[in-house]
């Protein structure tokens, strides 16, 4: 396999994070490059928890019991074998007990809960913005690969979701409780009359209510101006992909395709880039 494309993606995607940075290293008296691999190994750690989330959540299993192990032999996965990132490579991608392949997945989403720690504590510093902003990143990875696994988006982790992004509203000031109530109230509203709509129309559910309870959370975390950015940024993207995938397979027509990564990919950018875009739209209506 060539690694060269992904080696050279990673070095652009830290320069990235280096360029957004706002240095708050100086303050810490910490070296800034020491401080962001602690970050990422943080990140990677949270990574491995979301693994677990992902493949239990949907199923109904305990988060915290029995401990990790194969899916498919069911044997305890020992500490040594259970380490982000490394243990796949030296495990070489098979479970040490049965050989069965282990998902690349399981790494991958390591590695980007990780460099998602680096860029959002870079960009928002190490502070409480930086640690809820990055809380709901992990909750997007989540949802976003239960929803492409099972079509489903868990009330367990969008109904506590909706009252934390609130409640942090008080705490860190990225967004006045005014504004986060008010995302709230729009994105569960506006999606709810979408969705009434459509099925007035066609008699058929075409929103979930997931979508509808994401977008009020990813309104409760990011303000009312994330939920009308998110809805706009996740139809375009998702009536791409919705056609691109529709025209590749003529045949069964009607593909259900899940709509949570879509609204996820929206609120990610939003995190980043957001307040920008907004400001170039504005500025290009002027
Ligand atoms: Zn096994």
């Amino acid at each position: 396999m060539n690694r060269e494309p992904i080696t050279l993606g990673l070095k652009y995607f830290y320069c990235l994070t280096l360029t957004l940075s706002r240095s708050n290293c100086k303050e810490l008296g910490v070296e800034p490059l020491v401080l962001r691999i602690w970050i990422f190994l943080f990140g990677l750690a949270v990574g491995s928890f979301l693994n677990v989330c992902i493949y239990r959540l949907p199923r109904s299993l305990s988060l915290i019991r029995p401990r990790s192990m194969c899916p498919d032999c069911q044997a305890r996965i020992a500490f040594y074998d259970n380490v982000p990132v490394a243990s796949y490579v030296w495990l070489r991608g098979r479970c040490r007990h049965c050989g069965t392949a282990i998902s690349l997945r399981y790494p991958i989403i390591e590695l980007v809960s990780g460099l998602f720690a680096v860029a959002v504590f870079a960009r928002y510093g190490l502070s409480w913005q930086g640690l809820f902003l990055y809380a709901l990143v992990a909750a997007l990875l989540v949802i976003t690969f239960i929803d492409i696994d099972h079509q489903i988006i868990p009330d367990v982790i969008t109904f506590p979701g909706i009252g934390v992004g609130f409640l942090t509203s008080f705490v860190s000031g990225h967004v006045t409780y005014k504004e986060s109530l008010f995302g709230i109230i729009l994105g569960g509203g506006v999606l709810l009359l979408v969705a009434l709509g459509y099925y007035l129309l066609t008699k058929r559910e075409g929103m979930g209510g997931g979508d509808i309870k994401l977008l009020a959370m990813i309104g409760a975390f990011l303000g009312w101006k994330a939920v009308i950015f998110t809805i706009f940024v996740g139809s375009a993207v998702g009536t791409v992909v919705g056609v691109a995938l529709a025209l590749r397979k003529e045949e069964g027509r009607r593909l259900a395709i899940p709509f949570g990564p879509f609204l996820s990919l929206g609120a990610l950018l939003y995190i980043f880039f957001g307040p920008q875009i907004i400001g170039w739209y504005v500025a290009l209506l002027r």
